[in-house]
């Protein structure tokens, strides 16, 4: 496991969220350490999705702020940062949506050259070197079509690191996958924590949980109720209502 300090580098600071008059996150306190692996569960219609988007500035809030860094990104006036600042924070969903009439090599430098303004050369001297690590070099230029799902879904994952971001977030990223190629994909973010990215991971598979999470965060009707070590969070929660949902996914 990866070497995790206390410093905060997301910090959700008294989160409340609302569509129209319904409720789905409550009053949000939640810090993520610099290095860890923060897994977060919970039934459908918990908030997870939701409270990814507020980290990365796609959703906005009612009350409260979330800060990277000690820097606001997102608070009740507004998303803070700018498209640039807010690829700080990477994002990886359960769809890949890669762009079908485009390579491998331009859906991964895509974002770098027209949101970093890189160079085509100096946007491709970050994403190689990414590619080859998660063993997409021979697939370069391939087009979307012409791979796995999990390949597919390890090209979303590079696009994202090739913004260089500080923190990733994945939502579910193996749900849409066949089950032989979901550890391709948990590999990789394996890979990732071991080289020390700072990530928060939607995901209901527990043997990765157990194995890779640093902390275990479980979500309910908005609510945080209890987090801590995946051991005691899965095997022995304190809360009845972690229980319940912990013996239904067992
Ligand atoms: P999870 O990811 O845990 O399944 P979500 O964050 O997707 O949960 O959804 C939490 C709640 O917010 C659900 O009740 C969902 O119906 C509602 N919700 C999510 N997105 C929207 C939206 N854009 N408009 C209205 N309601 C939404
Ligand atoms: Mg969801």
């Amino acid at each position: 496991m990866s070497a995790v300090d206390k410093r905060e580098i997301i910090k959700i600071k008294n989160v409340n969220k609302s569509y129209g008059d319904v409720q789905v996150l409550k009053n949000i306190d939640l810090e993520v350490y610099n290095g860890e692996v923060l897994v977060l569960l919970g039934p459908s219609g918990s908030g997870k999705s939701t409270l990814l988007k507020i980290i990365n500035g796609l959703e906005n809030i009612q009350t409260g702020e979330v800060l990277i860094n000690e820097e606001v990104y997102n608070c009740k006036n507004g998303v803070a940062v700018s498209g640039k600042k807010r690829a700080e924070v990477g994002m990886v969903f359960q769809q890949y949506n890669l762009y079908p009439h485009m390579t491998v090599l331009d859906n991964v430098t895509l974002a770098v050259r027209k949101v970093k303004k890189k160079t085509k050369e100096d946007a491709m001297a970050i994403a190689i070197p990414i590619l080859r690590k998660v063993g997409l070099e021979e697939k370069i230029h391939f087009y979307p079509s012409q791979l796995s799902g999990g390949e597919q879904q390890r090209v979303a994952i590079v696009r994202s690191l090739a913004m260089q971001p500080k923190v990733m977030l994945f939502d579910e990223p193996t749900s849409a996958l066949d089950v032989e190629l979901i550890n391709e994909v948990l590999d990789t973010l394996i890979q990732l924590s071991k080289d020390g990215m700072t990530m928060v991971v939607v995901t209901h598979e527990l043997s990765f949980a157990r194995r890779v999470a640093t902390r275990v965060a479980f979500l309910d009707k908005g609510e945080l109720i209890e987090i801590g070590k995946p051991h005691d969070i899965i095997m022995h929660p304190k809360m009845e209502r972690t229980k319940l949902f912990m013996n239904k996914i067992h």
